[in-house]
């Protein structure tokens, strides 16, 4: 049961994609027909919506998850990864097809090339999320990505209790609804998602783009730039703001994005304003590429601090 006396809110309720990420070392990638032997098979828990709720509870955030994996040993895997972070599973749903798998192949350069089947993601319907009502009703920030069905990321808009926030990152980018844009406060890109929103022709700067994507309908926009921090617009302050985090050594960027979405959500549904929330995630997201891996590099507050 959920309660949603106010104590008993989620600071977060992340809806979203789980995979199984597959990774495998090679010298090279094999030619079309051609096999080339790899080093031994890494598996590790991924997929944007679970990297976020792990990243949200390692940080102290009361997170739920709302997701589906497959009946199956990666499908355990995740429930076990969100649990050991402290997530609340009631909302992964089990079965329909196989769990969501990323095939990942990593040469000596670091550069890595993936193939994603969304399985069981690709089944998180809009019924699925009416159906979760009760968990929607509990939540004080709902975070959405693109790994699950558009119409699923629709009907999660529609469906925001009143007084709860939406994020959306939109990755992997794809053309979205005005309504959905509409709904989020904020709407969270990296460069590429940027341009891709904008059409790959924008010219001008991160700084010229926060306005136009603004003018798309989202009441706030942040705008990742890797080691140069965020840009945060709002339009009700008609502000622009530059937050740039603490200096590090990169040792591994991969899940970065996703650490700084979910502690912005997390510090919005706490009630800080936009600049406050962005501040604070551009030090978790630069914690977060100072070790290896997605979800095993996400900070707990206090490796935050310690930065
Ligand atoms: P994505 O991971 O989605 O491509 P970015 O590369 O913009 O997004 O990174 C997201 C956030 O992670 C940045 O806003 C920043 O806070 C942090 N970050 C990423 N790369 C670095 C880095 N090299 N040094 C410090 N912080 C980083």
């Amino acid at each position: 049961m959920h309660d949603n006396a106010p104590d008993d809110r989620y600071d977060l309720l992340v809806v979203g994609s789980a995979n199984a990420d597959l990774v495998i070392g090679v010298e090279r990638r094999p030619a079309p027909g051609e096999t080339v032997l790899g080093s031994d098979l890494a598996v590790h828990p991924g997929g944007k919506g679970a990297n976020q709720a792990v990243a949200a509870a390692r940080l102290g955030a009361r997170t739920a998850l709302l997701a589906r994996v497959g009946d199956d040993d990666h499908g355990r895997l995740l429930l076990e990864s969100q649990r050991t972070a402290g997530v609340d599973t009631d909302g992964v749903l089990v079965g329909g097809a196989p769990t969501g798998v990323a095939l990942i192949t990593v040469d000596p350069s670091g550069d890595n090339s993936i193939v994603v089947s969304p399985g069981a993601n690709g089944r998180l319907t809009p019924e699925d999320v009416r159906a979760a009502a009760p968990l929607l009703a509990a939540a004080r920030v709902v975070s959405v990505q693109l790994e699950i069905p558009l119409e699923t990321v629709a009907e999660t808009a529609r469906r925001l209790p009143a007084g709860a926030r939406l994020v959306l990152n939109p990755s992997p980018p794809a053309p979205l609804p005005a309504e959905v844009l509409a709904a989020c406060d904020p709407l969270v890109v990296n460069e590429h998602e940027a341009r891709f929103i904008l059409g790959e022709g924008v010219g001008g700067a991160p700084q010229d783009w926060a306005p136009a994507l603004l003018a798309l309908g989202p009441r706030s926009v942040v705008i990742t730039l890797g080691a140069d921090g965020a840009l945060v617009a709002d339009s009700r302050a008609d502000s622009l703001d530059h937050l740039v985090g603490p200096r590090v050594g990169a040792v591994d960027t991969t899940g970065a994005g996703d650490a700084f979405t979910a502690a912005l959500a997390w510090r919005l549904g706490r009630g800080d304003d936009l600049r406050e929330a962005a501040a604070f995630a551009v030090r978790v997201g630069a914690a977060a590429v100072t070790s290896q891996g997605a979800q095993a590099s996400f900070p707990t507050l206090d490796e935050v601090d310690a930065l």
